[in-house]
């Protein structure tokens, strides 16, 4: 496992390593005055790597205060058991999935499995949701719109609140630099996978948020968990190209309903097909979500369980 640091703010140290070609995961380490926090602890084979990160900036296990989870998914809590053994820290994440970290089996279920009929329990999918989790622990807080987090030497975090890739997830505003810390509210486009959201008009919100957060508030920088860090250029580019990429998807899936035959599982592949992406279960999630969007506004009807059809009465595209 490669292992890079790089100071990318006067007060952030980012820890990376590569999760699968191209992909990057990047975990936060944001100092204050004899007290720092990161932000998400990653996956518990980083856990060294991390210790080694606060080692390097001169901190003591002691120091760390918080680990704060942008969400919890496996990828993003799981270095939280060895985290919260070695140093005593906190973890605050978001309530919705509190028992996301307690109950690993019940992140498995809800997060892999949650249609069943579909993906079944094999020890393949298995290890791939837990062998990055090291082990379950308590969430202290759950994390609010609008809480600070006063690290001393001017730098307080103030969290803001999202939702699309999951019902809930934060994003930690450094308020006094103006570099925004994120995990996964804009998903990875390009991957060979759907990284995947499971409310579309959710993600849509919180894109029409992070951009008016990124103008009103003073962004001047963007770090995020699975791309390299962004301006206040950039990042616009990549929220235009997210708005691209919902529209994208949602013209796929309504296609795929349109060809008839449209259960849950055939739109689903479907879908995949076209867009040249992996048949696995955070497309499926995905899939779900967009139908039922498009049910919302009326343009597809559920006809039956995991049964779609066009609405006649739809007149989209
Ligand atoms: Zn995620």
């Amino acid at each position: 496992m490669k292992v890079s640091r790089a100071q990318v703010d006067t007060n952030v140290i980012e820890t990376s390593i590569e999760l699968a070609p191209g992909i990057p995961l990047n975990v936060y380490l944001v100092k204050g005055k004899g007290k720092f926090v990161f932000i998400d602890s990653g996956i518990q084979q980083l856990h060294r790597a991390l210790m080694q990160t606060l080692a390097e900036a001169g901190f003591s296990h002691a120091d760390l205060a918080y680990v704060l989870n942008t969400h919890s998914h496996h990828d993003h809590i799981g270095g939280n058991g060895q985290l919260l053994k070695a140093t005593g820290c906190k973890i605050i994440a978001p309530r919705t999935y509190r028992h996301w970290h307690s109950d690993f089996e019940r992140h498995y279920q809800e997060f892999a499995r949650s249609f069943p009929g579909i993906f079944e329990d094999t020890a393949e999918l298995r290890s791939e949701v837990m062998d990055i989790l090291d082990e379950p622990h308590p969430v202290h807080e759950a994390a609010t719109e609008g809480m600070l987090m006063d690290l001393g030497a001017g730098t307080v975090l103030e969290g803001i609140s999202f939702s699309g890739h999951m019902m809930e997830e934060f994003g930690w505003l450094d308020r006094h630099s103006g570099t925004l810390i994120l995990g996964d509210v804009i998903t990875l486009m390009d991957a060979p996978f759907i990284h995947g959201h499971v409310t579309v008009s959710g993600y849509r919100e919180s894109l029409d948020k992070l951009a008016r957060q990124v103008k009103e508030r003073g962004v001047k920088q963007v770090l995020m968990a699975h791309f390299p860090p962004m301006d206040r250029q950039q990042f616009d580019m990549l929220l235009q190209q997210a708005h691209d990429y919902l529209l994208k998807l949602e013209k796929y899936v309504f296609e795929a309903v349109r060809q008839g035959n449209g259960t849950l599982e055939t739109i689903w592949r479907t879908v995949c097909k076209g867009l040249n992406k992996k048949y696995e279960f955070r497309s499926l999630a995905t899939v779900h979500a967009h139908l039922e969007d498009l049910v919302a506004k009326q343009r597809v009807r559920q006809v039956a369980e995991q049964q779609y059809e066009i609405d006649p009465a739809s007149s989209f595209y």
